[in-house]
């Protein structure tokens, strides 16, 4: 069966689409000028160019805008007009006259078809899935649910402790209740603790849900009951609330990645417009450009992660302006796809020895776009990816982050809006290595980096600054809403405990905030925190001091 579109993405479809045949009447107007001017100059090369280019887009335009009639026109004169451009100058003369009159019969029949009720009002029915319009309806991170039985551990506190991260948690002492109750509303997990283990053996034939166990024993029969339970983790108590959440956050994941960034180059807007509304539709991050000279400025300002690229425009060629991409050695490994409605496969080929990555062939199914696009910049992600992250703590390293302050920065510009810098260290974090050893103290990094993750806005960007600093960028933010966002932060990583052999310990850290207009330039806003920083450190640690607050304003 097929599938339609969703009622907003139909109406948008639509607007295209009447905004295209409201521009036909121009867009032939000028056909049949150059029709003139051919007639007249038979050896005007960049004429007969422009003609073949203007039903070349035609044809892909119309076909995927759902106006089939108006391509089939366009696409008997891109190739009336391409064997002509095919013929020598002798040949191309003699046959010029013939060729022009079938154009312009091609002209005419658009003309009458463009003033059909019934072009305009097709139905706009498209291959593509509502569950990928439903995906892009709602990216918001929802906490997770998670139910806790225990009879006799204190659950509250590893439930205020998971709630830290984003969790919701629902306590129990009664094994057999909550059972009940995961049968009757499914929570995204359930924590437990062996008693009672042998109730939950069958759940798992009735719902999915992921179990995991804390127990006070670490005896084969106990483990094995647990597995028979469909136990998916199993912690020795005592167990810490990070442990926990590590593995729930394997178990019940469901952070939406970050969209994908994609730039379109295409001189056609509506063909533009209508593959962005596809992707924006899968729920990718979509720039549109007309004028190809802009692209260089583009790629560094937006950091796509694939460029989808139209491949005739009037001032310079898909070809060309991949050899131009190519030849800058930081884009040597961006995705290029091309977009056409060239059918050619010679021309597809050449066009792939330039360095494109694909080729798709308009009009294209949207399902076959969203697969093309996603599978290559899946993949530049995790290369970039690697290239770009701190290996422990999974954040943006230091010259990323400093990469994209400055971007942010020229982005907060442009659009006159706030940032903000945020810079925390780990208080007396060398006492926690000491103390704890080293490995207890990755342990802490990794909690940090987990929690900011968690608690700041994907949109955010979050680095490891060095050993035990961190860096975030916060956009949209007063320096006072991002002291209240880090300092929430602060207050529930302090409440975290950690656990090393029979130790247990907890760590805090101290911030510095600074913000964009007040500190304009990328040295300036960094210098600012960490200033803001040291004062914060100086005047006892764990707090969030602003950059410019004087010291007998900030609270002992
Ligand atoms: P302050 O509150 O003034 O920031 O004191 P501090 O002890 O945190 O600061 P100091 O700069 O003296 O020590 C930082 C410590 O962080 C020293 C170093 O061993 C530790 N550290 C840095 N990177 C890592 C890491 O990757 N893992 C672990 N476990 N420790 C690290
Ligand atoms: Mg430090
Ligand atoms: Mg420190």
């Amino acid at each position: 069966m097929k599938a339609t579109a969703s009622p907003v993405l139909r109406d948008r479809i639509m607007r295209l689409r009447l905004a295209y045949i409201d521009k036909l009447p121009r867009v032939l107007d000028e056909a049949k000028a150059i029709c003139e001017r051919l007639a007249a100059d038979p050896e005007a090369v960049d004429a007969l160019d422009a003609l073949h280019r203007s039903f070349h887009n035609l044809k892909g335009t119309a076909a995927s805008l759902g106006l089939p009639e108006v391509s089939t026109e366009g696409a008997a004169a891109t190739d009336l007009l391409a064997s002509l451009r095919g013929l020598g100058v002798p040949a191309r003369q003699s046959a010029l006259a013939s060729a022009l009159a079938e154009v312009r019969g091609c002209i005419d029949r658009l003309e009458q078809l463009k003033d059909s009720a019934s072009i305009a009002g097709a139905p706009v029915a498209a291959p593509w899935s509502e569950a990928i319009c439903a995906a892009s309806a709602d990216r918001e991170v929802q906490r997770r649910v998670v139910f806790f039985c225990d009879a006799d551990l204190d659950g509250a506190a590893l439930g205020a402790q998971l709630s830290c991260f984003g969790y919701t948690f629902a306590s129990f002492t009664d094994p057999e209740a909550m059972k009940a109750e995961v049968l009757a509303s499914p929570p995204d997990a359930v924590v437990m603790t062996t008693t009672g283990a042998e109730l939950f053996t069958d759940l798992r034939s009735k719902v999915a849900v992921p179990i995991l166990f804390v127990s006070d024993d670490s005896d084969f029969a106990t483990r094995l009951q647990a597995i028979k339970a469909g136990g998916e983790a199993y912690f020795v108590k005592p167990v810490t609330a990070h442990e926990v959440v590590e593995a729930l956050d394997a178990m019940t994941v469901r952070r939406e990645p970050e969209p994908f960034r994609v730039l379109i180059i295409d001189d056609e807007p509506e063909m533009g417009d209508y593959h962005a509304l596809i992707l924006e539709g899968a729920g990718m991050m979509v720039r549109r450009l007309d004028d190809s000279a802009r692209v260089l400025e583009e790629l560094g300002d937006f950091q796509p992660d694939l460029l989808l690229m139209d491949m005739y425009m009037p001032t310079c060629s898909g070809r060309e302006l991949s050899r131009v991409i190519r030849q800058i050695p930081k884009f040597v490994s961006l995705p290029i796809i091309f977009l056409s409605s060239e059918t050619d496969r010679l021309v597809q080929v050449s066009a792939m020895r330039v360095g494109a990555d694909g080729f798709l062939t308009k009009p294209i199914p949207p399902e076959d776009l969203i697969t093309a696009v996603a599978v290559r910049a899946e993949r530049t992600r995790v290369l970039r990816s690697l290239m770009m992250r701190d290996s422990l703590t999974g954040l943006l390293n230091h010259t990323t982050l400093a990469q994209f302050l400055d971007s942010a920065l020229a982005n907060a510009r442009r659009q006159s809006s706030q940032l903000c810098f945020v810079m925390l260290d780990l208080d007396e974090f060398k006492k926690v290595n000491d103390t704890y050893g080293h490995p207890a103290g990755d342990q802490v990094l990794v909690a940090l980096a987990r929690l900011l993750k968690q608690r700041l806005r994907t949109s955010d960007m979050i680095g490891r600054y060095g050993g035990e600093e961190f860096g975030a960028i916060l956009w949209n933010l007063s320096v006072e809403e991002a002291i209240g966002v880090i300092d929430h932060i602060r207050r529930d990583f302090s409440a975290l405990t950690f656990k090393a052999g029979d130790a247990v310990f907890s760590c805090s850290f101290s911030g510095g905030v600074a913000g964009y207009p007040e500190h304009p330039s990328a040295e300036a806003i960094v210098h600012a925190a960490d200033q803001a920083l040291y004062v914060a450190k100086e005047h006892g640690r764990s707090r969030i001091v602003a950059a410019g607050q004087r010291s007998e304003e900030v609270e002992a």
